[in-house]
């Protein structure tokens, strides 16, 4: 059984679609069982919905810079609780 810290480490690769059957299969028993690892997935997601959309688009060094910084908090930001510590 996956660990969150597993979770958290392998969440591009699931978000990007790159996991392959039974990883993608234990990633999601995971977050079927655990609140706080679907929350930190969605919130990735956002932030990643957020990127895209703002690469579409032309932004200041000064908005690129403050986004970024913003990702990286949320993705290594820890969940909230840890069912598998
Ligand atoms: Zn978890």
């Amino acid at each position: 059984m996956l660990k969150c810290k597993d979770i958290v480490a392998r969440s591009s690769d699931y978000i990007e679609g790159e996991l392959s059957g039974w990883a993608r299969a234990n990633y999601k028993v995971h977050l079927f069982m655990c609140t706080h690892c679907r929350r930190y997935l969605r919130h990735v997601q956002v932030a990643a919905q957020a990127a895209a959309k703002v690469a579409k688009r032309s932004v200041s060094d000064e908005q690129a810079s403050h986004l970024a910084s913003n990702i990286q908090k949320a993705a290594s930001e820890k969940p909230d609780g840890d069912v598998n510590p």
